[in-house]
C-alpha cells in the first residue's frame, strides 16, 4: 500500500490515529509480504492476528488463506475488517479468549510486548511471526553474557526456537513511530519445566549483575522463605558464584530443578 492510500483510508474514515494503542501502521507491500511469508501459510492453517488496525497485514494474509481470525482492542476499526475478515474479535489480546490457531501473525502493539510474547510463548502453536520493536527482538535472542540478556532471553530460548529475521526502518510506518522495529520468528516448544523454574528466573533476573547466591538471597520471597531459600542456595555448590547474567538457560533449569 502507498503512503498515500493509507493517509485516503484513514480520512475517509475519519480515524484519528491512538498513540496510546500503538497506533502506527506498517504500510510498505514488500516488507508486508515478506512478514506473510515468513509464515509459511498452507490451506490447513488456522490463523490469528493480533492487532490488525486498518488491515494492512490483514489484506496480505488474506491473499494467502481465508481461514483467519483478527483480536483488534479499537471497536472504529471493527466495520472495515468486517468486510474481509471471517471472524473480527474486538477486545484486548490480553483479556479476550483466544481462539483455536496453530499460527499467530501480530504487528504487535509496542506496549503490550513482554506480556504478549510470553502469552504466545505457552500457545501450543506451530509458530509467530511477529514485528516488535527492535531493542526488544534483540533482548529475546541475546545470548548469555550479553548486556541484553535477561529474564526474556531465557525464557524465549528455553520455551521456542527463535529467529531474528530483519530489521524494519521506522520509516516504514505511518505515523512514524520513535524507534525501528524488527521481525522475529518463535517457533514454541511446548516442553516442560521444572515448577520452580519461573520463580527463580524472575527473583534472579531482578539482579542480573550479582553472583547467584546474592541474587537468589535478595529476592528469596518470590521463591520461598529466607530458610528454605538458604539451604537450597547452599545445596546448590559453586555455581552460586557464577553472576546471574552467565548462566545458560539450561543452567537455570538445571538449578531450578533442584529446588
Ligand atoms: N497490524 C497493523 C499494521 O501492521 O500496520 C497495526 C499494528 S499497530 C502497531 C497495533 C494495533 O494493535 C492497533 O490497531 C491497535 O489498536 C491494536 N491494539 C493495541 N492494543 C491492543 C490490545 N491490547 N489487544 C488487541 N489489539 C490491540
Amino acid at each position: 500500500m502507498l503512503l498515500q492510500e493509507l493517509k485516503k483510508i484513514l480520512k475517509e474514515n475519519n480515524f484519528f490515529l491512538s498513540k496510546s494503542l500503538d497506533q502506527h501502521f506498517l504500510y510498505a507491500d514488500s516488507i508486508l509480504k515478506r512478514e506473510v511469508e515468513y509464515a509459511e501459510i498452507n490451506t490447513e492453517d488456522k490463523l490469528l492476528e493480533i492487532g490488525p488496525g486498518i488491515g494492512t497485514l490483514t489484506e496480505k494474509i488474506l491473499e494467502k488463506t481465508n481461514n483467519l481470525t483478527v483480536i483488534e482492542i479499537d471497536s472504529k476499526f471493527e466495520p472495515l475488517l468486517q468486510k474481509n475478515v471471517g471472524e473480527v474479535i474486538i477486545g484486548d489480546a490480553l483479556k479476550v479468549e483466544w481462539p483455536e490457531c496453530n499460527k499467530i501473525i501480530s504487528n504487535v502493539p509496542y506496549s503490550i510486548s513482554s506480556p504478549l510474547v510470553f502469552k504466545i510463548l505457552e500457545q501450543p502453536i506451530e509458530l509467530a511471526v511477529l514485528c516488535l520493536q527492535k531493542e526488544f527482538a534483540n533482548r529475546m535472542v541475546a545470548e548469555p553474557g550479553t548486556k541484553n540478556y535477561s529474564r526474556l532471553s531465557v525464557n524465549c530460548a528455553v520455551r521456542a526456537d527463535i529467529e531474528f529475521l530483519e530489521t524494519i526502518s521506522k520509516g516504514k510506518f505511518f505515523p512514524i513511530p520513535l524507534v525501528d522495529s524488527a521481525l522475529v520468528r518463535l517457533r514454541p516448544k511446548n516442553i516442560h519445566l521444572p515448577e520452580k523454574f519461573d520463580d527463580i528466573t524472575r527473583a534472579i533476573f531482578q539482579h542480573k549483575n550479582k553472583k547467584l547466591r546474592n541474587a537468589l538471597m535478595d529476592s528469596y520471597h518470590e521463591i520461598g522463605t529466607k530458610e528454605e531459600v538458604a539451604s537450597f542456595v547452599e545445596s546448590l555448590g559453586e555455581i552460586v558464584q557464577t553472576k546471574v547474567f552467565k548462566l545458560t538457560p539450561e543452567d537455570i533449569i538445571n538449578i531450578s530443578s533442584q529446588y
